[in-house]
């Protein structure tokens, strides 16, 4: 429990408008957009600047308190829960965009700062912030930074991790951290900024971020194929590659996330097919028009029931908007959604399908499987009901078998919704007792109270 006293200390220091003890908000704060988790905080506070983050780390540490940072908590891992309760630090007040210098192509912003808002900014100046996740009318940078959020284009742009130049941060003694700068080298001492890029709010609290930006392409394509069979999409996807062609977006939806959205967005997707590819290449015009053509090729080659190109922006824009809208559908449909991250190779997408296919079978769920299908990054989720003792147990099952095999083929079990509360389980056996050993020491040097967001990454007994 905290004390009064510093609960008096945050206020006279945030303003108290800026300090949240009311029960009814405090409730609706404990939770992220992972289902099934929460917990309540003690208080939750809204710091307007970096001097006042370091404030609240001092509070927390003086009265040994644990902290836990927040964004817009759409982490579908638990990874903004306050699982010991204490204080949640939300940095959406701090949403100014701080510069964008077109001399050096960044922008600098605060945490805060909602992911759409940044590409909106820039691309009125004529350039790109490519990382886009599904939530990005929603999510902050400083969240997208924590779990190196990916989105549609990563197949060709890459994740949140490819554009972070600069990174400013309050740690957990309440000293400032500044690594990196809008040089586009830069080798001077450890990589600070590539350990805090996601270490889930573990580490540090991020106060300001300098991106990369790049031009715009100039031009776009937008096809939507539809398969009979998932297993030849994710053939597609592998010989779309394998022919030295990197779409912007190769993104997958099954039969049942196929219906879920068309029962939410209505926009006329074919209901009896097994799987769509949402596939969009862009660049110059002519190489898009050569790629274009590539894509075309292959589609039909491998076997695409029907291939079909956007008419316009507008179209593809919509297909796209259909695509973002796969999880919000699917967890319309029964009482618990429990979402996983698979990730493998690209070349194993089709043997993925397959084995999805087959474990839904074998422990008798509804699975709707969706995700960017370019990156192998797979998001099979399960349709259940948490009452429901034995089908939760059956998930569970479906889930360890999935990920034995999917790290077998040299996969991960989270390509970038982190590990947070929801993968604890998994992570050891991923990196192994030396990796965890590791990554231990990291987290005791930076924090050696250990009051920083606990309760995260390391299962229980390793902390
Ligand atoms: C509908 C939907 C679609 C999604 N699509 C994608 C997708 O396509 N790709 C993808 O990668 N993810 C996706 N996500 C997951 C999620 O949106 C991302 O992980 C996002 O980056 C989280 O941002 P946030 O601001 O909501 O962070 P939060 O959920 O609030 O926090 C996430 C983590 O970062 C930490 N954190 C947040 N801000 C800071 C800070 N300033 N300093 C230190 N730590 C901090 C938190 O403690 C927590 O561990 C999706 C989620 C939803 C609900």
């Amino acid at each position: 429990m905290i004390s009064e006293t510093a609960i008096q200390t945050l206020i006279d220091k945030l303003g108290k408008e800026n300090v949240i003890t009311a029960a009814e908000d405090l409730l609706v704060l404990g939770y992220d957009s992972t289902p099934g988790l929460h917990a309540t905080p003690d208080l939750v506070v809204y710091p307007t600047d970096s001097e006042q983050v370091q404030s609240v780390m001092q509070v927390a540490r003086d009265h040994k308190v644990p902290i836990t940072p927040r964004g817009s908590g759409t982490g579908l891992s638990g990874g903004s829960i306050p699982v010991d309760g204490g204080i949640v630090i939300c940095l959406n007040k701090m949403d100014k965009i701080l510069e964008i210098d077109e001399e050096n192509l960044t922008a600098t912003c605060q945490a805060g700062v909602v992911t759409l808002d940044l590409f909106n900014a820039v691309a009125a100046k004529g350039l790109f912030y490519p990382p886009d996740p599904g939530s990005q009318k929603i999510s902050t940078l400083g969240g997208n930074v924590m779990e190196d959020a990916g989105g549609l284009r990563g197949l060709k742009y890459g994740v949140t991790r490819d554009y972070v130049m600069a990174l400013k941060c309050v740690l957990p003694d309440g000293s400032l951290l500044s690594t990196g700068g809008k040089s586009v080298k830069d080798v001077a001492g450890y990589a600070f900024k590539d350990l805090l890029i996601g270490s889930e709010g573990t580490l540090a609290i991020i106060t300001e971020i300098t991106v990369k930006l790049i031009p715009p392409p100039q031009d776009k394509r937008t096809f939507l194929a539809y398969f009979d069979d998932i297993s030849i999409a994710g053939a597609a996807v592998s010989k779309i590659i394998a022919a030295k062609i990197i779409p912007s977006t190769m993104e997958i939806m099954d039969k049942a996330t196929i219906n879920c959205v068309e029962d939410y967005v209505k926009i006329g997707l074919p209901r009896e097919m097994a799987a769509l590819l949402l596939i969009e290449v862009d660049g110059h015009p002519a190489m898009v028009t050569e790629e274009a053509e590539g894509v075309e090729r292959i589609l039909r080659e491998v076997g695409a029931a029907e291939v079909q190109v956007a008419k316009d922006a507008e179209e593809a824009a919509s297909l796209a908007a259909a695509r973002r809208t796969a999880l919000s559908a699917l967890a319309r449909v029964s009482p618990t959604t429990l979402l996983e991250d698979a990730t493998v190779p690209r070349s194993m997408l089709a043997e993925t399908f397959t084995l999805i296919e087959r474990l839904t079978k074998k422990y008798a769920l509804t699975v709707g499987t969706f995700g960017h299908a370019g990156d192998g990054n797979l998001h099979p989720t399960v349709l259940c009901d948490e009452r429901d003792a034995d089908e939760m147990k059956r998930a569970h099952a479906f889930y360890d078998e999935l990920y034995e095999q999917v790290l077998a083929w040299g996969g991960t079990v989270s390509g970038e919704h982190g590990i947070g509360i929801a993968k604890k389980e998994y992570l050891a056996r991923q990196i192994g007792p030396g990796g965890v050993a590791v990554m231990k020491r990291i987290k005791q040097a930076f924090d050696p109270e250990g009051i920083l967001n606990p309760g995260k990454i390391f299962a229980d007994g390793q902390e």
